[in-house]
């Protein structure tokens, strides 16, 4: 049971951060911005990130950590009780400062679409063009009708769109007022599993091809990780990482932010001899922890691999076929668990003795009080 290259520091996100990506303008920022419904009870607390042109983030957590509430400041719905918020470099929002929403030139796309029923779709998109020309505007449109393929749609009403359609007049309609920022609440959840996967295709292309800057926020890490160029995690209102998904994957900054973007295993150990000692093998002591300090150490299922052996203290308790992998519960010694990917075609029986083999090609250490909360 030995980590094998559990020091080598490959890691993909490395190569993630383009220079020409940092030379980009920033559309947005936050800093350190603080947002309460109610006086002394903070939604949002001390908030700070920052967009660039044409980039797509995404503000993941769980329900209520506050994802809404930092679109609302955003768009100038709600006032800031600390910190402030820039956009194209302009002060927009401050203690006593709040430019108003329609001098923001913000576009919002929220879960329920919010379509004028008794609008048909040309109308509808046309709607935020009322001040243009009536030949400009209907080039616009039509424009914008092809580019979300809506062309043949234009004379229905909401009420006679499917839920992907219904989407994609919201989503028009934002676009063609040509946003400094568009705002995307959830918009996918109202969508059945199959639409939304084509659905979130269809936008990230649509944002690449108007080299649209996008905040989209969600729930769920997989549509964040398919998204995102950069992920913020919120918890409990809190910013606990910013960072390219890839990053936010490998090289969680919490035990939060490990646990919520996919499967986690915490393996308690002890430093010593500069290395981590654990119940499934050493590990780089790579937080620099001192000499017999308690840490845990975070390994992905696709860390760990399994092989069946005649005699060992490990087993298999589990086996979940997920079509393109096989995740495997494994009971150790001490009655902790830990989970391995296999292939979808490695089928190994319930019950089964097996030797572990880690396959980490980099250490996260969090000291073992970090990691209290999450019950590990
Ligand atoms: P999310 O979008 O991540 O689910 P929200 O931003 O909607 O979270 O909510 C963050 C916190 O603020 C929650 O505790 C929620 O109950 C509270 N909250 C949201 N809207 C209001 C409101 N209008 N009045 C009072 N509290 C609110
Ligand atoms: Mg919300």
């Amino acid at each position: 049971m030995k980590p094998i290259g559990a020091d080598e520091r490959t890691t993909a996100q490395e190569g993630s951060a383009h220079s020409d990506e940092q030379a980009r303008p920033l559309v947005l920022e936050l800093r350190k911005v603080t947002c309460a419904y109610e006086v002394g009870r903070a939604a949002i607390s001390d908030v700070s990130f920052s967009v660039r042109e044409g980039e797509i983030l995404c503000l993941l957590g769980p329900s209520g950590c506050g994802k809404t509430t930092t679109l609302r400041v955003i768009a100038g719905f709600e006032p800031v009780v600390g910190g402030e918020v820039y956009l194209k470099g302009q002060l927009v929002s401050a203690p006593g400062v709040l430019l108003p929403t329609e001098r923001r030139r913000v576009g919002m796309v929220f879960q329920e679409y919010a379509l004028f029923p008794h609008l048909r779709v040309s109308e509808n998109i046309a709607f935020g063009l009322r001040d243009l020309p009536s030949v400009l505007r209907e080039t616009q449109v039509h424009a914008m009708l092809a580019m979300t393929g809506l062309t043949g749609l234009e004379r229905r009403y909401p009420h006679e769109l499917s839920g992907g359609q219904q989407q994609r007049v919201a989503l028009a309609r934002a676009l063609v007022q040509k946003p400094v920022v568009l705002l995307l609440d959830e918009p996918f959840s109202n969508l059945d599993p199959d639409m939304t996967r084509k659905m979130r295709e269809d936008v990230h292309d649509l944002l690449r091809r108007t080299k649209t800057t996008a905040i989209l926020v969600t729930h769920d890490h997989e549509e964040a990780f398919a998204m995102a160029d950069r992920v913020a995690v919120l918890n409990n209102g809190c910013l606990e990482q910013f960072d390219t998904p890839e990053t936010i994957y490998h090289t969680p900054s919490t035990p939060f932010v490990a646990d919520f973007v996919g499967q986690a295993d915490f393996i308690p150990g002890t430093i010593a001899n500069g290395k981590v000692l654990t119940e499934i093998g050493e590990f780089p002591n790579q937080g620099g922890y001192q000499g017999g300090a308690s840490v845990v150490v975070m390994v992905r299922p696709d860390d760990i691999h399994i092989l069946p052996v005649e005699h060992s203290g490990a087993r298999i308790l589990a086996r979940q076929f997920r079509g393109s992998e096989n995740l495997y519960t494994i009971s150790l010694p001490s009655g902790r668990v830990v989970h391995s990917s296999e292939t979808s075609t490695s089928v190994f029986p319930v019950g089964a003795p097996v030797e572990l083999q880690i396959v980490a090609t980099h250490t996260v250490l969090f000291e073992r009080k970090q990691t209290q909360e999450l019950g590990a």
